[in-house]
């Protein structure tokens, strides 16, 4: 295992540092680009680690992923009243098909859709992040994990077109609480603050039906972990999901602070971060690794 990820960073190494740093907020403008790093945690508790798989950075999307795991745990099936699960082909701040839908966001992983999750979240935590953030700790082992606030803040004073789709989401009568204590709470989530070590183990429980092995429980149904995967192999590549199913073939989700979580079910779970984004907002040589990795141990599920 540790020579093919000595061979995914050398295939990479060219495309590290290539396309842009998010940039919509400050406080992520200024992460060095050149940063790359794997972590690869196996069901057997393995752990495989190349670069800078140490250094935490700001899981932003990714951090979409858990809350709707939190959403799954309480409302279950009920859930898929308030948000759908087909993919959109539109960017993922897209407000568009809000519209069309009469407010009911067409994912849990485009912007509308993880705010609608987080609004069922505020609905039912007194302090949503903490809960979140003591959930996030637990599946990864890691008591220390931080919230980055200036992220957070800085978020939240360019919140302007969050906020149109939470209060376009309102008007049609999906959304319950105030719409800025819900964005508060989504933007503190996704200034959690991880490593690629941190993630790939915090995801366990998807390559492990539903069974987090660090923290030893059951944390949803086999049946729900199946889902989640199935959500991130048709939504969690914002819209490069085609082609990521076509070149990776794993169930996938990205974040705008260039970290990518992959899971090899009933195997492993993957994180590879590097913070330079293509076109679209994925990370430029995450994909490439993921490609590599594919590419040479054939681990799609398709
Ligand atoms: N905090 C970002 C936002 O809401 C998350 C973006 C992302 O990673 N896609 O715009």
């Amino acid at each position: 295992m540790q020579t093919l990820l000595r061979t995914i960073y050398e295939d990479v190494k060219p495309l590290i540092g290539q396309g842009k740093v998010a940039d919509y907020i400050p406080a992520l403008a200024n992460v060095d680009p050149n940063q790359f790093g794997i972590a690869i945690y196996s069901n057997q508790g393995e752990l495989f680690q190349i670069g800078d798989a140490e250094t935490p950075f700001s899981i932003q999307s990714i951090s979409k992923v858990f809350s709707l795991t939190l959403a799954i745990k309480h409302y279950g099936e009920g859930m898929w009243q308030r948000v759908g699960c087909e993919p959109s082909g539109l960017p993922f701040n897209s407000l568009v098909q809000l519209e069309y839908e009469h407010g009911i966001p067409r994912n849990p992983f485009i912007n509308a859709g993880a705010l609608v999750v987080s609004d069922m979240n505020q609905s039912r935590f007194a302090s949503p992040h903490y809960a979140m953030r003591e959930f996030v700790r637990r599946v990864s082992g890691n008591p220390e994990l931080m919230t980055d606030q200036v992220v957070a803040n800085s978020e939240y004073e360019f919140r302007h077109r969050n906020a149109a789709m939470a209060h376009l989401m309102k008007a049609y009568g999906n959304f319950e609480n105030p719409v800025d204590d819900v964005l508060k709470s989504y933007f503190s989530n996704c200034a959690l603050r991880m490593s690629c070590i941190d993630l790939a183990k915090a995801f366990n429980f998807l390559a492990n039906k539903g069974y987090c092995s660090i923290s030893h429980e059951q944390i949803i149904s086999e049946q729900e972990a199946r889902q989640v995967n199935a959500l991130m192999a048709t939504s969690g590549m914002y819209d490069e999901a085609g082609s990521f199913a076509f070149q990776v073939g794993l169930p996938g989700k990205s974040g705008v602070g260039g970290g990518i979580v992959a899971i090899v079910p009933n195997r492993f779970s993957i994180c590879v971060w590097s913070p330079a984004l293509n076109k679209v907002g994925n990370s430029t040589a995450g994909v490439a690794a993921l490609e590599s990795m594919t590419k040479q141990i054939g681990w799609s599920v398709y």
